[in-house]
């Protein structure tokens, strides 16, 4: 009999979970789900939907090699029924495990799903919190607490000194600040040459996605092809080696810069892998800091990025799960209009627009830059209903997670 059914969820493709630590191969089942729910509350881009989902079956042979048994319902199945209550309430009956256990989800709205099922399904339900984050949810409410002001700036700082990263054995920050943004602002000018991010070729499990994908959602934002994304833990390390001898050394002084011709600049191109699980993201920030002390990147490269990982993104997982469900509905100034056609079809003369929309239609990316002061900033110029621009973004990119996003 199946003790714990352990379910994984596809920004969860990582042996970094205590469910997976705690599991025992010899009695335990790894349940992974693909449902056509989640993959169209909101309509995501088709490289989104083939990333995760050839990712998830990459991730799922990986943890069969090592011994696991893996239930694994794939879209296509005859049975699928394409929700995640009605899949979790049927591989239940499959296996009548003693409970079920996983890893706390990304959103708020799948946490109050599954905070149904002991009820629902008449089984004890372990949550166990996501070590991939440095701040738990308690430590960041901690933070919190009885501020006026909640900058980025001070939680980055608790973030440097609980982690070591930058810091000297005083206990000071590397180079004597904690922040070199000032020197993130180059503008590129001349002769410049810029790296290529990794290409993958599609093997044939992601080729099998890229065709289900394109028969089920024809319909959705952004082109399928050519897909070049990683999809397993080994690919997303190459990337971000990649990364590392081609465009570290230059990503601290151009961080800031946008050029129309130039959709990666000097960027990492590894939200996405970061955000599935395929990269961790202490380790990536490990390895960045090592490159400093190794003098092989300077201060302003290493301090911009761990500052963009263990900074930002760890504040604005904080402040989701802070401010939620009212963060959802939230809109400041009152902005109601609609979003523009031209966010979806790239139909507009003016030409940074243009540039941004055509590049996230072709490769379901987009630098901060682009995010931040185009698509971003003229939404929010112009007026634009919150809620419009918020799943316009979740639908778009293939890093796009409520709580990263929002
Ligand atoms: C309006 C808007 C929407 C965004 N939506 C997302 C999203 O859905 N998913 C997402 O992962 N990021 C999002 N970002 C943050 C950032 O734009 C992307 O993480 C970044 O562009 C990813 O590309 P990269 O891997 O080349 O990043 P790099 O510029 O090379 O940065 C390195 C890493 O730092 C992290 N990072 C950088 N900036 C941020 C940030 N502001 N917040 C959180 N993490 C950051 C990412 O993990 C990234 O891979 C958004 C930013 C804005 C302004």
């Amino acid at each position: 009999m199946t003790k714990s059914l352990i379910l994984i969820l596809g920004d969860q493709l990582t042996r970094n979970l205590k469910p997976l630590d705690l599991g025992d191969k010899s009695s335990d089942v790894v349940l992974m789900l693909e449902v056509q729910e989640e993959a169209t509350y909101v309509k995501h881009h088709k490289k989104k939907i083939v990333f995760l989902f050839s990712a998830m079956r990459h991730f799922a042979k990986a943890l069969e090699n090592e011994g696991w048994d893996v239930d694994y319902v794939a879209l296509d199945d005859q049975e699928n029924l394409g929700n995640f209550n009605d899949e979790v309430r049927r591989a239940l009956d499959r296996h009548t495990p003693e409970r079920l256990v996983m890893t706390e989800p990304g959103e708020f709205r799948v946490r109050e799903m599954i905070n149904s099922w002991p009820d629902a399904f008449g089984i004890p339900v372990d949550i166990m919190a996501d070590h991939r984050f440095i701040a738990s949810h308690d430590e960041f409410r901690g933070w919190a607490d009885g501020r006026k002001q909640l900058r980025m700036e001070y939680f980055y700082r608790l973030m440097r000194r609980k982690t070591g990263l930058l810091m000297n054995n005083e206990g000071e920050p590397e180079g004597g600040k904690w922040n070199f943004d000032s020197e993130n602002r180059k503008p590129p000018k001349g002769e410049m040459s810029f790296p290529t991010p990794l290409k993958v070729k599609p093997d044939a499990i992601t080729q099998e996605v890229i065709n289900l994908v394109g028969e089920r959602f024809s319909d959705h934002f952004g082109d399928l092809e050519p897909f070049w994304f990683g999809v397993t833990e080994a690919d997303a390390k190459k990337a971000f080696d990649v990364f590392i001898d081609a465009a570290l050394p230059k990503f601290g002084d151009y961080q800031d810069a946008m050029l129309e011709d130039q959709r990666f600049l000097y960027h990492a191109v590894i939200s996405h892998y970061i955000n599935a699980g395929l990269l961790n993201p202490l380790d990536v920030c490990q390895h960045i800091a090592d490159e400093y002390t190794a003098g092989r990147v300077p201060l302003n490269a290493a301090e911009g990025f761990i500052r963009q990982i263990i900074g930002w993104r760890e504040y604005v997982r904080g402040i989701y799960w802070l401010k939620m469900p009212g963060y959802l509905d939230q809109n400041f100034f009152g902005a109601s209009k609609s979003l523009p056609d031209f966010y979806w079809t790239a139909d507009t003369q003016m030409a940074c627009l243009r540039a941004a929309v055509t590049q996230t239609k072709e490769e379901a990316y987009a630098h901060h830059i682009q995010r931040l002061m185009i698509t971003g900033n003229f939404a929010l110029i112009m007026g634009v209903d919150p809620k419009q621009v918020h799943e316009w973004y979740l639908a778009v990119y293939a890093d796009a997670y409520e709580w990263v996003e929002l």
